[in-house]
């Protein structure tokens, strides 16, 4: 039975969470991300890799340039379209839920919103393909990544933006 809550609702990458979602079977809780969330909002945990079904563990994926297409490190197995395809549903099901703001992990080739680094280009950055796809569809919606979030005066800033107070 769902239950029902008035808080506003935040995405979160699931591992940020210490959810053992991670390639390896390990978690990146992150204890400023949950004394943010706190009681005050209710956290929508999302992990694209895994729900997307590559399992855990799993085989690492990264982006490779040209087309951006998300492959296995080692075996070079092509994840691209079943990412655009668990973007689109997930995205969908987000817009239902009516999230105000999204906490991204950082450098992940799905969730990270900047600093993603490019297979064999040393100096180029991209962002994940969820992270991405989540930009795109919800332009004014506020997001932040858990390094972003470490300075104080940026997570009031993201709190006044997800409260669409002045700034
Ligand atoms: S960074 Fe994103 S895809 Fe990777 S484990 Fe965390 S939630 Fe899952």
């Amino acid at each position: 039975m769902s239950s029902i809550t008035n808080k506003l609702k935040i995405g979160v990458s699931s591992c940020l969470l210490g959810e053992r979602v991670r390639y390896s079977g390990g978690h990146k809780r992150n204890q400023t991300v949950i004394d943010l969330l706190g009681d005050q909002f209710e956290a929508v945990p999302v992990c694209p890799e895994v729900e997307m079904g590559m399992g855990v563990p799993r085989e690492p994926v990264h982006i490779v340039k040209g087309n951006e297409r998300f492959v296995g490190v080692g075996s070079g197995k092509d994840w691209t379209e079943a990412m655009h395809s668990f973007n689109a549903e997930k995205l969908e099901e987000l817009t239902r839920l009516n999230v105000s703001g999204f906490i991204f992990k950082t450098r992940s080739p799905s969730c990270g919103i900047q600093d993603v680094f490019i297979h064999q280009e040393t100096n180029e950055t991209t962002s994940g393909l969820f992270a991405r796809a989540f930009m795109k569809h919800f332009p004014h919606i506020p997001v932040m990544d858990e390094e972003q979030l470490q300075d104080k005066k940026a997570r009031e800033n993201f709190i006044a933006r997800i409260r669409c107070e002045e700034v």
